[in-house]
């Protein structure tokens, strides 16, 4: 396969469509989606209100540059806003633009209101997209790996060590950036009280905070932004993933602090912001509005773990997550079960080598959840009895 390069191990399969959180293969075959395209299909394959919404933008026009008001752009920005603390929104197209778009907006808030600050502290474990800033302010060693020289300006802090993060920030820090929900990283959870005496730490210094919620926002914890369920206030958040209903479509929000900063010209984009994308996006923000519609999540979620506590298995070392976002820790290893569960016909993937995870569509049913749960139970029976035979 030419137009992956060599850049992804592919799955052996080949998908032809999709229901709700379930997919068929060519030859009918059926599987649980676990993955959700990474986090990004919030509502399931084939949604019929995302495809009514982008088909009708796309019989006006599907593209026409940002320099034209468009009418789902500014829709989208007003529900954004309306339900964060953002004041403005900056469209692009994915996770890793939203980051240099953080970062480029930090650093000049930085240089012009604090004596020209502009060191970026993240998180060791972190993850914040492949591109080289982006990938500079991802805290894993293994995505540096023969990139180098990384961007300069950067400093990464212990996850869940208040101490280490007050240690490296300063006159120089202009921003300090970090998920809520370590995702990438093998689903890290935030420790009691850290992110709360985080965001103390950036008023004291006059830090900004930056969180990425790429991946941790729009319901998948069964909050609309997982910053609110920690009774914390970033003055940016990016996001992406889901936000296009599987268009390609990510967003910065700014608090009126930094509002403004980058100001015209400050940054550009093609095709940020495509009105098809963001006709989705006002798709996706109407139905995560809608009454109990988090509150499920959360249900669900409890749910979820639930069952994959009640597997029991010695293979399972730990279970943490929130919502529909969980990660699996296992003492073996972790792509190998990724793989088996996909011949069982279960889409799963494993972003450390020891943690599976599970990130479903947020429509997924409880019936849906109970039959992924048995084809991991399956897995793990057959690995722990290959795991004995040596
Ligand atoms: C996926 C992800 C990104 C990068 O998004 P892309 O669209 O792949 O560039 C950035 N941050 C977080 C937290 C993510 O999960």
């Amino acid at each position: 396969m030419k137009s992956y390069d060599n850049t992804v191990s592919l799955y052996r399969v080949n998908i032809e469509r999709g229901k709700g959180a379930l997919l068929y293969d060519k030859s009918g075959r059926e599987y649980i989606d676990f993955l959700a395209g990474v986090a990004v299909n919030l509502f399931g394959h084939g949604d019929r209100d995302i495809i009514k919404a982008a088909r009708g933008q796309m019989q006006k026009y599907i593209h026409c540059s940002r320099l034209f008001y468009n009418p789902n752009r500014e829709k989208l920005a007003k529900q954004i806003t309306e339900n964060s603390f953002g004041s403005a929104v900056y469209f692009a197209n994915s996770g890793a633009e939203a980051s240099e778009v953080a970062i480029k907006t930090a650093r000049k808030w930085g240089r012009l209101r604090k004596s020209g600050a502009y060191e970026i502290v993240t998180m060791k474990k972190s993850f914040h997209g492949r591109t080289i800033a982006a990938l500079t302010a991802t805290g894993q060693k293994k995505f540096h790996k023969n990139f180098g020289p990384m961007l300069g300006g950067f400093k990464y802090a212990e996850f869940n060590n208040i101490k280490d993060l007050d240690k490296k920030t300063g006159k120089k820090t202009a921003a300090i950036m970090l998920e809520p929900i370590q995702a990438e990283g093998g689903v890290n959870m935030p420790a009691p009280g850290y992110l709360k005496e985080a965001a103390r730490l950036c008023k004291k210094k006059n830090i900004l905070l930056i969180a990425d919620e790429v991946q941790s926002g729009l319901g998948r914890t069964g909050e609309i932004f997982a910053y609110k369920g920690y009774k914390i206030r970033p003055d940016i958040m990016t996001l992406g993933k889901g936000l296009g209903g599987g268009f390609p479509l990510s967003a910065v929000v700014v608090s009126p602090k930094t509002a403004g900063v980058l100001g015209a010209g400050g940054h550009g984009t093609t095709m940020g912001g495509n009105p098809v994308a963001c006709a989705a996006g006002n798709v996706v923000f109407k139905k995560l509005k809608k009454k109990f519609f988090l509150k499920q999540i959360e249900e669900k979620g409890k749910y979820l773990m639930i069952g994959l506590k009640s597997l029991n298995s010695p293979l399972v070392k730990e279970i943490r997550g929130k919502g529909l976002i969980v990660g699996v820790q296992v003492k073996t290893e972790a792509k190998k079960i990724a793989e088996k569960a996909l011949r069982k016909g279960l889409v799963i993937n494993a972003p450390q080598p020891d943690v599976i995870r599970i990130v479903p569509p947020l429509i997924i049913t409880k019936e849906h959840i109970d039959r992924g749960i048995s084809v991991l139970s399956a897995v793990f029976s057959e690995t722990e009895k290959e795991n004995k035979a040596g």
